[in-house]
């Protein structure tokens, strides 16, 4: 169910309105838009009594949600969500393309500065690096933790770059939760629940990968867990599905980008770097998202891409990183987008 307030309703309507609503033992999700707030209703089993909601002051009417994921559709908020980062001119979905750059792992911090200074220079406004790495085999180099979280926040005090990695389980979520910006769900994890049930309890934009096999509808219920427990900033990112084909390491679904923007206002991003496998495939796919209508892309970037301890053979050199942003920022006021070149901070992080 959904409670549409009246554009001139007050925020103490609205206040009522949700406490109302937790009486009757629900969860009221007060959504704000830019005509009017909604109030979005779970917890509940079956239809909720709207006689009673519909009189409440500043109601202007009920209306049920019929899709099976509620807070992450359109029928609730019909414009795009837009996720700001206090202090910065950085956003994610919206006018302003986001570009997340950056090694697959923080392998030392040499390697991560290195990477961070090139990507900054060209302008990305977030970097990404894999603290904990779901990676296939147990042998294989699984990340430097809470070390390389703290390299990440000394490369977000120098360069003012936004900090994205990755959660791979309830401990390392606290620990990503206190140092990054955005807490990155990888693909594997896509579908952990309690996972997605837990990261929902903070207050930090998510990143959530997209599975290796969901469907468009899976993969937006994995939002509305982590949206139903209160955190409405999920960002959404594309990486490749598995298919037969064989040229690549997955298949890119570029197709499910406008099918998403048809049925959510969350923001969706591309990776063309896992959506690939292949350097020489990153920058036409990442050319091909943008062209798509995504809200940027996620791209991996290595300063010796052939000694990288994990995703080398995808990961692009930094002079391609270059090039790559010129070619985005000529595509984008094509489909009506702008690229910003570089970070602007104007206070410390809240
Ligand atoms: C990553 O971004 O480094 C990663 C492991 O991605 P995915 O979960 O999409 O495989
Ligand atoms: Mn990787």
């Amino acid at each position: 169910m959904l409670v549409v307030m009246k554009a001139q309703a007050t925020p103490e309507q609205i206040q009522a309105v949700c406490e109302y609503i937790e009486k009757l033992g629900f969860r009221a999700h007060p959504l704000p838009g830019a005509q009017r707030t909604a109030i979005g209703i779970t917890g509940n089993k079956g239809e909720v009594d709207r006689g009673n909601l519909e009189e409440l002051s500043g109601v202007a009417e009920v209306i049920r949600v019929s899709k099976a994921y509620k807070l992450a559709s359109r029928d609730v908020k019909e414009e795009d969500t837009v996720i700001r980062f206090p202090g910065t001119d950085a956003t994610i979905g919206g006018r302003d393309l986001a570009v997340i750059a950056g090694p697959c792992s923080i392998e030392n911090r040499d390697q991560a500065f290195a990477i961070a200074e090139q990507v900054a220079a060209a302008g990305a406004q977030f970097f990404r690096g894999g603290a904990f790495k779901p990676r296939t085999s147990p042998y294989t180099f699984q990340g430097l933790g809470l070390e390389a979280l703290r390299i990440m926040a000394e490369i977000r005090e120098r360069y003012g770059l936004r900090i994205v990695t990755e959660a791979l389980d309830n401990e390392s979520l606290d620990l990503v939760a206190e140092w990054a910006d955005v807490i990155q769900i990888g693909a594997r994890n896509m579908q952990n629940f309690s996972l997605l049930k837990r990261t929902g309890r903070f207050r930090k934009p998510v990143l959530l990968k997209r599975g290796l096999s969901a469907t468009l509808e899976e993969f937006l219920m994995s939002a509305e867990y982590i949206m139903s427990e209160g955190n409405y900033e999920v960002i959404l990112c594309e990486r490749g599905v598995r298919t037969f084909a064989d040229h690549t390491r997955y298949t890119l679904d570029l197709s499910v980008v406008p099918a998403i923007q048809r049925l959510s206002h969350l923001p969706i991003l591309v990776d063309p770097s896992h959506g690939t496998g292949k350097r020489d495939s990153v920058l036409p796919m990442a050319r091909a998202a943008v062209a798509a209508g995504a809200d940027g892309i996620l791209v991996e970037v290595h300063n010796q891409p052939d000694k990288a301890l994990s995703d080398g053979p995808q990961s692009i050199y930094p002079d391609q990183f270059v090039r790559l942003m010129d070619e985005l920022q000529q595509i984008a006021p094509v489909v009506a987008r702008h690229l910003p070149r570089g970070i602007h901070v104007t206070a410390a992080a809240g």
